[in-house]
């Protein structure tokens, strides 16, 4: 079979494809046009996207949205709900600020995160699925889908690739991984694990996959400093500040991408004990946390799909 291999940089990072059989080619454009137009409906930072008009009409009045945008903001509410906010996406008060402050390499002050904070909590996104309308409720709240957005994507990109009767293939949006069918042996894809201090493409475990999404969590990859202080990406709800996690990585092994972005950015702000709850109450779903003590708790189901790597030299545990 003939194999294509593809690197796009899109939704503010690298996309890889490959894919096998004779459409793979036109698959991979078809891909590529689908995430480009799923970023221009949901960036935060697209004036003409559905997202940004969601945002500018906060307070004042509702947006009809196309299925795309409805769908993400519908599971975004219920993982919200099932996470007890620990992902939010109405937490992009709080994002902004940081990200602005970061940008300029300083703190926010306590009385801007309070300010922000108050204008968070998912209770204040509206949807009407009748009529397709998302409404903000205050003037000042904000939504971002930066940590739903990516697996999003990814499924529907799997969804293209099957539409064309491609039956292997492998994407990666940043971190957000899906499969379909093997891989070019012929055997289950195998994914590795970043390591969450070592360099980019050093792996701690791998996992055997099939038709299934792996999406990894962590705060190695996106932060900024101040007084060699590091301040990451993923927001606490409780504190409106960047989370203090007992772990360093956390990896979600579901069929569906969104939910697995979801839930892992969820079990990172929740820590290990919380984290490992959630994962346990939710059907079909399995994890790697790769703790702050550089140990590794893996969940029940998992023993036979993952492989820690042998330099890796860790303890690996598995829940029960
Ligand atoms: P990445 O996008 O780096 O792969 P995540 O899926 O964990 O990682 O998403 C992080 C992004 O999601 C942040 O950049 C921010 O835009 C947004 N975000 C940060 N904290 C939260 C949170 N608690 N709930 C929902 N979204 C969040
Ligand atoms: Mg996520």
């Amino acid at each position: 079979m003939e194999w294509l291999e593809r690197q796009d940089f899109l939704m503010n990072t690298t996309v890889e494809q490959k894919i096998g059989g004779e459409d793979a080619a036109a698959a991979a454009q078809n891909a590529v046009n689908e995430i480009s137009h799923l970023e221009s409906l949901m960036s935060f930072f697209i004036d003409s996207g559905e997202v940004a008009q969601i945002n500018r009409s906060a307070g004042r009045k509702a947006v009809c949205v196309g299925k795309d945008v409805m769908t993400v903001l519908g599971a975004a509410i219920q993982f919200a709900e099932i996470s007890g906010g620990a992902f939010d996406i109405t937490l992009a008060p709080v994002i902004d600020l940081w990200r602005r402050c970061g940008k300029q390499s300083v703190l926010p002050s306590s009385k801007e995160i309070n300010t922000a904070l108050s204008f968070c909590g998912y209770h204040n996104l509206q949807l009407d699925n009748e009529n397709n309308t998302a409404f903000l409720r205050g003037d000042g709240c904000l939504i971002d889908l930066g940590a739903i957005g990516k697996g999003y994507a990814a499924d529907c990109c799997i969804e293209i690739y099957k539409a064309m009767g491609i039956q292997s293939a492998f994407i990666n949006l940043g971190g957000n991984v899906k499969t379909l069918g093997n891989n070019p042996d012929g055997r289950p894809w195998a994914i590795g694990i970043q390591h969450p201090d070592q360099r980019r493409g050093t792996f701690f475990g791998a996992l055997d996959i099939q038709d299934q999404s792996v999406v990894t969590s962590g705060a190695y990859e996106r932060y900024f400093e101040t007084g060699g202080k590091k301040h990451h990406h993923i927001v606490d709800h409780k504190t409106g500040r960047p989370c203090d996690s007992d772990i360093k990585s956390v990896t979600v092994i579901c069929q569906s991408s969104m939910q697995a972005d979801c839930l892992s950015t969820a079990a990172f702000v929740l820590g290990l004990t919380d984290g490992m709850d959630l994962i346990g109450k939710t059907d079909n779903t399995e994890a790697v946390f790769y703790t702050e003590n550089n140990e590794i708790y893996i969940t029940r189901n998992l023993p036979g799909q993952f492989h820690l790597q042998k330099i890796s030299r860790l303890d690996c545990y598995v829940c029960r």
